[in-house]
């Protein structure tokens, strides 16, 4: 197949990470006959230095004539300054609005031979395998905002159809893994929530029989993620509550340096991208964990090229590594012998062929 796709390194490790990505994706295309094609664009803090600004008009033409744009990382102590007009992270939230995607999906695996990474008892940990799937563009985040010097407030809105259209999505993910969705929400308390569940019910009911409904509380939700994350398949929630639990589900696999993520939209065109930042402390040292980065193009091949296989084959290929004892720094235990950014690359491009 023929595929267009949009890289955008931004700062810190991303070019690091994102040359991993390539690398791979390269591999995959020698590998099975298909035709990808590259276009390298400035976004964040590199896009700010060299046009001031973080997402400039020719970055919004290639993401747009793109089949999927693949992100490292933006940010970093260089434009920090909150008092400054323009910051990298105006560019991540234009790019997800020029494209679209509202549902963010994050996938959570633990291997038995990682466990002892994450803060949590391996016992706990085993067969984890898990996806949270965060509404991206409503809810409180968005709602009109008020400040007084003694009081502010944040609206909360949600429409029937925004709720229908993330469920939807995570339903169909749920029909194709293990047939289970959790929804959030805090119908006892929000308005919003109680519409969220309605809308929920009736969809299900109507839509995906036979996809088993579990329905949790937020608070309820945030202890039984970690008292038996093993339960869970694929977790759907509004956007504050997805943002809190997202982060706290990635905690369950040890290192930011291996969770990878995918925004998608109504078209299969998506942006993937590594859950981790920029990482300043280690940029440019050959120290990142390349892993997210991989794992987010085998998302990318998966949901927006529809090459479920090859997605699968680089899956299998990160896992082989890292069974096989490979560790980048950030997943070595001491007396590991540590990799740096491109041998892992390299190891998983051989396990590949
Ligand atoms: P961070 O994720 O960059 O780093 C947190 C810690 O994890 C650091 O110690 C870092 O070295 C380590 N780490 C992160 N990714 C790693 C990898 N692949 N391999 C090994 N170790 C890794 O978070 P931060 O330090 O809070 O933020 C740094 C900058 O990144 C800030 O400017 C922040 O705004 C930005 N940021 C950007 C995004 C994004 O682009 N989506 C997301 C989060 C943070």
């Amino acid at each position: 197949m023929k595929a267009q796709i949009c890289l955008l390194p931004g700062d810190g490790i991303g070019p690091e990470v994102v040359q991993a990505g390539r690398a791979v994706l390269e591999t995959i295309a020698s590998q099975h006959g298909h035709q990808f094609s590259f276009d390298e664009q400035l976004a964040g803090g590199a896009a700010i230095d060299a046009t001031g600004n973080p997402l400039p008009d020719e970055t919004i033409t290639s993401c747009e004539a793109a089949d999927a744009v693949l992100l490292g990382a933006v940010g970093g102590p260089k434009w920090s300054d909150p008092s400054a007009k323009v910051r990298p992270e105006q560019g991540l939230l234009k790019l997800r609005s020029v494209l679209g995607v509202f549902a963010n999906l994050r996938p959570v695996q633990v291997l038995d031979e990682l466990a002892a990474a994450s803060p949590i008892k391996s016992e706990l940990l085993k067969g984890v395998d898990l996806i949270v799937v965060r509404e991206l563009t409503g809810g409180i985040y968005f709602g009109e905002k008020t400040r007084s010097e003694t009081s502010a407030s944040d609206l909360c809105t949600y429409h029937t159809h925004e709720i229908e259209r993330i469920v939807r999505v995570a339903a169909a993910l749920a029909r194709k893994r293990r047939g289970k969705l959790c929804s959030v929400d805090k119908a006892n308390v929000l308005e919003t929530s109680r519409l969220w569940r309605e809308t929920v019910d009736r969809l299900m009911a109507d839509e995906f029989p036979d996809v088993e409904l579990e329905t949790l509380l937020v608070d309820a939700a945030a202890m039984h993620l970690l008292s038996r994350p093993a339960d869970f398949d694929v977790i759907v929630t509004e956007n504050m509550f997805g943002d809190i639990l997202t982060d706290e589900a990635s905690m369950l696999a040890g290192s930011l340096g291996l969770l990878p993520s995918a925004s998608l939209g109504e078209s299969t065109r998506g942006l993937y991208e590594p859950i981790h930042g920029s990482a300043p402390d280690i940029a440019g040292k050959g120290l990142a964990n390349p892993a997210a980065t991989i794992a987010s193009v085998a998302l990318l091949l998966r949901h927006s090229l529809g090459l479920e296989s090859e997605a699968q084959q680089v899956e299998g290929a990160i896992r082989s590594v890292i069974q096989a004892g490979g560790r980048t720094a950030d997943i070595a235990a001491p007396g590991d012998k540590v990799l740096s950014t491109s041998a892992f690359t390299e190891a998983v491009i051989k396990a590949l062929r």
